[in-house]
């Protein structure tokens, strides 16, 4: 595989937190902080409340709006459900799908993701799609085990170019709001893998462009040397996304290592 480096992701996830007041002023102090993007793509993925109140924020900036789920059909008597040509129409450019929040508290399969990615695709948004395993998967040896049957069927019958429109995020749940982070070479081990899965069912040149985010409690002072390892493209973020400064710092970091390597 070439060994180019991929433009680096920052995506902040806010999960269900924030007033829409709150979103605003977050938002606001994100972009006023972040330094020269250049390459670099950010996102913000506030709750479906402050969509609209963010997108108004992020418009005509470099950060991009995401939204944290979807419902797989485009309308219909679903109630409290909101659909992805409504997420498009709100401004976001992503959506978040199959996070193990969703998937533990929300019964979310693998199947489900597959609609909703489907979806997602259908509708110009470019989805987030998590995987990871628990904390009794990796110790009972099965990580790739999961990892290959969450990518295996979340991904079932997309093409390669799809893929193209699809980011990755390795979330490994037992690091997830935990404080536990996944060490550089715990995490590279996994997202090389993944990238080898990718290359086996879409070719090197697809697996070579794949982003592969990490995810699970990564901070500031964590960041710049997961970052580092040749396969993670960057990151999502729960937590320290509540805080500009922290996630304006990972940014930061992210870019430092990228500049290093250009
Ligand atoms: C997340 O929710 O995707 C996440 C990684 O959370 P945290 O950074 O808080 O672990």
């Amino acid at each position: 595989m070439s060994g180019a480096r991929r433009s680096p992701v920052v995506a902040g996830n806010w999960k269900m937190h924030l007033t829409r007041p709150e979103a605003r002023a977050l938002a606001e102090r994100v972009v006023a902080a972040l330094p020269a993007l250049g390459t670099c793509r950010v996102v913000l993925i506030p709750p479906f409340t402050a969509l609209a109140e963010v997108g108004r924020i992020l418009a005509g900036t470099e950060v991009r709006l995401g939204a944290q789920n979807l419902f797989w059909e485009d309308k219909g008597a679903f109630t409290g459900e909101v659909s992805a040509p409504m997420l498009k129409e709100t401004g976001c450019a992503h959506v978040l799908i199959g996070h193990s929040e969703r998937r533990r508290l929300f019964g979310e399969t693998d199947e489900v993701v597959n609609r909703k990615v489907r979806a997602a695709l259908s509708a110009g948004l470019s989805p987030i799609v998590c995987i990871g395993e628990t904390l009794e998967e990796r110790e009972g040896g099965r990580t790739t085990e999961r990892i290959d049957a969450q990518l295996a069927a979340g991904l079932r019958g997309l093409s390669g170019g799809d893929m193209e429109s699809i980011i990755l995020a390795y979330e490994p749940v037992w690091a997830i709001g935990t404080g536990k982070t996944a060490s550089p070479a715990q995490a590279e081990e996994v997202h090389a893998h993944i990238r080898r899965r990718l290359e086996g069912n879409y070719g090197n040149d697809r697996a070579s462009c794949a982003i592969i985010l990490y995810g699970g409690s990564v901070k500031p002072a964590n960041s710049y040397p997961l970052f580092k390892e040749k396969n993670i493209d960057g990151f999502l973020v729960g937590g320290a996304s509540l805080e500009a400064d922290a996630f304006v710092g990972i940014v930061g970091e992210a870019l430092r290592a990228d500049r290093e390597e250009t």
